[in-house]
């Protein structure tokens, strides 16, 4: 039995896979701490046969085992903390760690390697814009965690447009960053500095239909994303370019990102979608991997 399991920002996902095939899935919040992280786990993996290997994806990028965090403001806890430790003092099997946007692109790369597809992208970028911005890029079709792990994470990249509300200093230290115009937390942070009382970026997407302001700050949003996508197209030379996470599958947002994109008028632009795999993508990806046996130098 494999055990895969996803840990997000603000939820942590479990699935029992026996062959391949998800059995039963659990879903929790994430916890604040060290002690009520230990909880979370053992509740998502309590009354199931021990399992022969633990495969997990995260938020952050891992490093000897330990997580990095590249915005330490998404979990407090998070930047250093000894996660192949702790789920090894649980699990004794091989462990499998690797970053969530990384795991979700390959599951979003296997999804669309079916007989049905004419054409299925050897190199795709995989966008999740929800609490922060994450990533993950297959090249050549295989997925690329680099040697630090660091390889997709396009939140962190750099674009020529400012947030409106005049922050500059992202999370992980640097100014510019994509995650900080359009993130969740930064749209609902723009909003809030636009009409001068709290929005959450669910409420910023509703008033859009009918409020000009709310329309401008998504569409600032959706030009930064094409920005990072248009910078990165022309160094690795995408196909297809895949939009997930609460933020980018809500109404309106892949349409606004490809209207955007549609203006870089690039060479040879790479096919935009949504994904297809929702909240899962992660899980899936840690299965694709597990199924194909993969070995990669970021896999412990
Ligand atoms: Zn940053």
């Amino acid at each position: 039995m494999l055990l895969a399991i996803d840990i997000g920002g603000t939820k942590v996902a479990s699935a029992r896979v026996e062959n391949g095939t998800v059995v039963e899935r659990r879903q929790l919040p994430m916890a604040y701490d060290e002690a009520g992280f230990a909880g979370v786990i053992a509740a998502l993996s309590a009354g199931w046969p021990a399992p022969a290997r633990v495969a997990v994806c995260t938020t952050g990028y891992i490093d000897g085992g330990r997580v990095r965090s590249v915005n330490r403001d998404i979990i407090r806890f998070w930047d250093g903390f000894a996660l192949a430790d702790q789920l090894r003092a649980r699990f004794d099997c091989p462990l499998t760690l690797i970053n969530d946007g990384q795991a979700a692109a390959w599951g979003e790369y296997t999804a669309r390697r079916t007989p049905l597809a004419p054409a299925p992208p050897a190199n795709l970028l995989f966008i999740t814009l929800s609490t922060g911005v994450g990533g993950g890029l297959v090249l050549d079709d295989r997925l690329r965690a680099g040697p630090h792990g660091l390889a997709g994470h396009v939140g962190h990249a750099g674009v020529r447009l400012a947030a409106l509300d005049g922050a500059t200093v992202c999370g992980c230290g640097r100014s510019g960053c994509l995650e900080m115009i359009a993130s969740g937390t930064a749209l609902a942070r723009q909003a809030r500095a636009a009409f001068g009382k709290p929005v959450t970026s669910a409420e910023l997407f509703a008033r859009a239909t009918t409020d000009y302001l709310a329309d401008a700050i998504l569409s600032h949003a959706a030009q930064a994303v094409a920005e990072a996508i248009g910078g990165l197209h022309m160094i690795v030379d995408l196909q297809e370019v895949v939009i997930g996470g609460s933020v980018g599958l809500a109404d309106g947002m892949l349409e606004r990102i490809r209207c955007a994109l549609d203006c870089l008028a690039l060479r040879a632009a790479p096919v935009l979608s949504a994904a297809q795999l929702g909240g899962d993508a992660g899980l899936a990806g840690l299965i694709a991997l597990d199924t194909a046996g993969a070995q990669r130098g970021d896999i412990e």
